[in-house]
């Protein structure tokens, strides 16, 4: 087994756990390849993925959006192959990108543009 992947370990839901307990949305959804936990995208308004990678030390994520398989190394920065995971694999195929369909704002485009040039902004 790689250290960092638990190939028996479910996904902790359809949706990202942060943006569901938080009433929020999300655009892409990515799976802790360690503890199962589903957190949005770098391109979502929360980055929920990413900050449990680095709350948690976990490692590696994989896409949690039906069709795509990639992995990412949060270490090294850069996409891996990996084993297949406990499904399921991917979200439901009927929720929305982005998602879940009740709790997108009809500006959500505009919303992820305004928040990427913010973030462009302050990294310089
Ligand atoms: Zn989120
Ligand atoms: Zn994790």
């Amino acid at each position: 087994m790689i250290q960092g992947i638990d190939t028996r370990r479910p996904p902790s839901g359809p949706g990202c756990v942060e943006c569901e307990r938080d009433g929020s949305w999300w655009f892409h959804l990515r799976r802790c390849t360690e503890c199962g936990h589903v957190g949005c995208c770098d391109d979502s308004l929360g980055q929920h993925a990413s900050a449990h990678a680095e709350e948690s030390g976990h490692r590696f994520i994989q896409s949690y959006e039906p069709g795509e398989d990639w992995f990412w190394d949060y270490r090294t920065a850069q996409m891996v192959d990996g084993p297949e995971l406990a499904p399921p694999r991917s979200h439901p195929a009927e929720q929305t990108v982005p998602g879940p369909r009740e709790r997108v704002p009809a500006d959500w485009q505009d919303q992820l543009l305004r928040a990427r040039s913010e973030r462009a902004g302050r990294s310089g």
